[in-house]
């Protein structure tokens, strides 16, 4: 394990954050969409912080209380894009979004987002999710009861494809389908509309020509909003089909966490993409 504070932490907390204290930049009007994956004690300690995925259940509920105690809404991500783009937005806000459809979302996030009163959007990928619990890719699953009972007590569910898989490497009739399809399945067990898509693994956001297929497809099939991998806060300048979020795991103690929510850590959205853009000259 690296015994030494990651770079992005030293910059966010002791660079980025006191420039923006001076700047007088504090966080107001802005909305922070959280991307959490799983809700668990597992032991993660060997992965460098950038790339963990879990975050410990009484961690989690230390972010509700500090979104709570720093004077932060917590809005549903529908209502919260439709304030960002009529200009009703106003003070701090933060969405809580789930990935992937993990189990213990239910077991273990579920609970304590009832006790706090906080609103929350899953995105489920739909084929993973079934009428028993089944393991799937190492990782156990939500059934459709699961969902059903969570939808019942105000959370929202939102489509993160069919299958999985790595958009940008699909058939655009395939790919048509796992946005298309992924949303009447999610539909005819809930018996509502389903108003968003999360875009699984990293955006391709260098690549305009797929960016504008998809997002046709989404338009096409009547989603209203979407979320990424794009690091940062979101803001009505960006398309509300493929906004910024701000990734969450066991890393994000106190002052990290505190940190992020003020727009600290949107600088990495620059790394981001600059590692995108290399990539994509090397590939092609
Ligand atoms: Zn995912």
């Amino acid at each position: 394990m690296n015994r030494y504070p990651p770079f992005e932490r030293l910059v966010s907390l002791y660079a980025v954050q006191p420039l923006r204290r001076l700047l007088g930049v504090q966080g107001d009007n802005m909305l922070s969409v959280l991307m959490y994956h799983s809700i668990s004690d597992a032991d993660e300690s060997a992965v460098a912080p950038y790339y963990r995925l879990c975050t410990p259940p009484a961690l989690f509920e230390r972010h509700l209380q500090i979104i709570r105690e720093k004077g932060y809404g917590i809005l549903g991500l529908a209502e919260a894009v439709e304030q960002l783009h009529n200009g009703t937005l106003t003070g701090g806000n933060v969405v809580i979004t789930f990935d992937d459809g993990l189990l213990d979302t239910y077991e273990n996030a579920f609970p304590l987002l009832l006790r706090h009163g906080a609103p929350a959007t899953v995105f489920l990928p739909v084929n993973f999710i079934t009428d028993r619990t089944m393991r799937l890719r190492g990782q156990e699953h939500l059934t459709w009861q699961n969902v059903i009972e969570m939808a019942q007590n105000g959370m929202a569910f939102g489509s993160h494809t069919l299958t999985h898989r790595n958009l940008r490497i699909l058939p655009r009739a395939v790919l048509a389908n796992e946005i298309a399809r992924s949303k009447v399945i999610i539909e005819d067990h809930l018996g509502i509309t389903v108003q968003s898509f999360s875009y699984p693994f990293a955006f391709p956001e260098t690549e305009k020509r797929l960016i504008l297929f998809i997002r046709q497809c989404l338009e096409h099939n009547k989603y209203t909003c979407g979320v990424t991998t794009m690091i940062g806060t979101a803001s009505a300048s960006q398309d509300r089909f493929f906004l910024h979020r701000i990734p969450v795991n066991s890393s994000d103690d106190e002052a990290l966490f505190t940190a992020k929510l003020t727009g600290s850590y949107d600088w990495l959205h620059g790394v981001q993409y600059a590692f995108k853009k290399v990539r994509r000259m090397v590939d092609v």
